[in-house]
C-alpha cells in the first residue's frame, strides 16, 4: 500500500479518536460522545453509539490493548447511547448504568419491538456507585431528573475527567425526554450541583455539540447551559403569562439572552419548558 493510499484511509475514517488525560480518550462519530480508558487491567467504555460506530470503536481498541473490556456504562438509555451496546456481548464483562436507564431502555425495546437488539445493564445503581481498576477510580452519581430521569455523571477520579452525558448540549437545542421522566427546572439544579462537586481543573465531556463547538469543556459551559435552560424556561414563562398560545410559542426562532444557542430543534425545549410550566 502506498503512502497515498495510506493517508486516503486515514482521512476517510469516518470517526474521531482524541486523547484526553491518563490514558482516557473519546471516540466521536456519529451519536452521543463515547469515552474510554485503557488500563493496565483492561478496558472501561462509557456509551456505545450505535452498533456500526460501536464496531469501530471495538476495532480500535483491539489496536491499541489486548486488555479485555471490563466495564461498559451507559449515562442514559438513549439508543444513540445504548444501540451499540450488543457489539459488546460477547466481550465485556459488565453493564452498568442508572436503575432508570435500565427501566427505560426497556420500555422504549418492548414498544419497538427491539428488544433482541439490546444489551441491556447487568449491573444497576440508585445514588453512586464507585468502581476501581487499576489505578483509576470511576464514580457515578446520580443527582436527579435532567435530559431523561435516568442520566448518571460518570468520575473519573485520578483523571478527573467528568462524562456528563447529555446532561450537556453544547451550544446546542437539547432533547428533552419528558415521556422518559426528563425536567428543566431540576435539569438546572443537576448541573449546578456537579460544578459545585468538582474542581476547576476538571475535564467535561458532553454527549452532543453544535457544529463547530467541543463536545469538551470546563464549569464554564455547564453554567452556560444552565443558564439557557433558565433563559428557555422565564421566555416561555412570560410568553404563557402573556396570554400567548403554544403555537405561538413554538414559532420563536431564538432564546432571548442565550444567542449561542442558534441552529435546529429550538421547538424541542420551547415545548418541553410548556408542558412542564402548565403541567397540574
Ligand atoms: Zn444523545
Ligand atoms: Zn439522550
Amino acid at each position: 500500500m502506498g503512502q497515498q493510499k495510506i493517508l486516503a484511509s486515514i482521512v476517510d475514517d469516518p470517526w474521531k479518536i482524541k486523547a484526553l488525560r491518563n490514558d482516557i480518550s473519546i471516540f466521536t462519530e456519529r451519536g452521543g460522545t463515547i469515552a474510554f480508558l485503557l488500563s493496565k487491567k483492561g478496558i472501561v467504555v462509557v456509551d456505545a453509539q450505535f452498533p456500526d460506530q460501536s464496531k469501530h470503536l471495538i476495532d480500535e481498541l483491539k489496536k491499541r490493548t489486548e486488555k479485555p473490556v471490563k466495564l461498559l456504562i451507559n449515562t442514559h438509555h438513549h439508543g444513540d447511547h445504548t444501540a451499540g451496546n450488543i457489539s459488546f456481548k460477547e466481550i465485556v464483562d459488565h453493564v452498568l448504568a442508572h436503575e432508570n436507564s435500565l427501566k427505560n431502555q426497556k420500555n422504549v425495546a418492548i414498544s419497538q419491538k427491539t428488544e433482541d437488539k439490546q444489551l441491556y445493564p447487568d449491573q444497576i445503581f440508585t445514588d453512586t456507585s464507585h468502581q476501581k481498576i487499576a489505578k483509576e477510580k470511576i464514580s457515578l452519581y446520580y443527582h436527579g431528573a435532567g435530559h431523561t430521569d435516568g442520566d448518571a455523571i460518570i468520575h473519573f477520579e485520578q483523571a478527573n475527567i467528568v462524562h456528563m452525558g447529555d446532561l450537556v448540549f453544547n451550544r446546542r437545542h437539547p432533547f428533552v425526554d419528558r415521556n422518559a421522566g426528563a425536567n428543566m427546572k431540576s435539569w438546572i439544579s443537576v448541573l449546578k450541583k456537579s460544578v459545585d462537586q468538582f474542581s476547576s481543573d476538571t475535564i467535561y465531556i458532553f454527549g452532543h455539540a453544535a457544529e463547530g463547538y467541543e463536545v469538551t469543556g470546563t464549569a464554564d459551559d455547564l453554567n452556560a447551559f444552565a443558564d439557557y435552560l433558565g433563559k428557555v424556561l422565564d421566555f416561555v414563562d412570560s410568553q404563557i403569562k402573556a396570554g400567548k398560545t403554544k403555537d405561538d410559542i413554538l414559532k420563536a426562532t431564538e432564546i432571548p439572552g442565550a444567542s449561542q444557542w442558534k441552529g435546529d430543534g429550538i421547538q424541542r425545549p420551547l415545548q418541553a419548558a410548556y408542558e412542564e410550566l402548565t403541567a397540574k
